[in-house]
């Protein structure tokens, strides 16, 4: 039996376990990272979803920053998800001014982009590179992709009928990189993260 990548969730805020229970639901081995010393164990990472101020802040004071910039820049794959999502994007729509986003990604995201007051929201969405059945893409004060560059694949959009949001990249990939604005980790269908785990795979020496 071929050895199984072990692979990080970034554990300082947001939904860390559930992430945790989806990636070991994938067959690769989950670990919480916290500190350099973790970092430097894991095969990938997971950025969750929670608020990426408040992230951005403790992967400072933490000092884990830098090294994930450099793990990025090394080739490791990353994903993000929601909050995740807006810390691997180079750019922040509607950021708070002293938010600095990890970055990687040639995406600009727009924050809150379903409306401040719309808490959550709900669709079916079509993502052909996981599958040929629709994914239920659960959207928390989500952010979705504004812009994105010409190395950016698009995964998913949102589909018509959902006004402005209609057409909304909302699942890209650039390189080992890969974000998503919802949330497939709280909805029992682990096909996104069983591609990523693909992708951690594929990356392993
Ligand atoms: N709105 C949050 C932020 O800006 C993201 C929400 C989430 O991750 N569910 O970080």
């Amino acid at each position: 039996m071929t050895q199984q990548p072990t692979v990080g969730v970034l554990a300082v805020q947001g939904d860390v376990r559930e992430h945790l229970g989806a990636l070991e639901s994938t067959g690769v081995v989950a670990m919480p990272v916290r500190r350099s010393s973790e970092l430097a164990e894991v095969a990938g990472l997971v950025l969750p979803g929670g608020e990426s101020t408040t992230i951005d802040k403790l992967i400072r004071i933490f000092e884990l920053r830098d090294p994930i910039r450099a793990r990025i820049a090394d080739g490791m794959p990353v994903y993000g998800s929601c909050a995740g999502m807006i810390l691997l994007a180079d750019q922040i729509v509607d950021g708070t001014t002293d938010q600095l986003p990890i970055g990687g990604m040639s995406i600009s995201v727009r924050r809150n982009a379903f409306g401040r007051q719309v808490d959550s929201f709900e669709c079916h969405l079509d993502m052909p590179v996981v599958g040929p059945e629709p994914v239920q893409a659960v959207f928390i004060r989500a952010p979705w992709v504004q812009e994105w560059g010409g190395a950016v694949e698009v995964l998913a959009r949102v589909p018509e009928g959902h006004g402005d949001a209609s057409g909304r990249p909302v699942a890209v990939r650039q390189g080992n990189l890969l974000a998503t604005s919802f949330h497939p980790e709280v909805t029992g269908d682990h096909r996104v993260h069983s591609y990523f785990a693909a992708m951690v795979r594929a990356a392993a020496p």
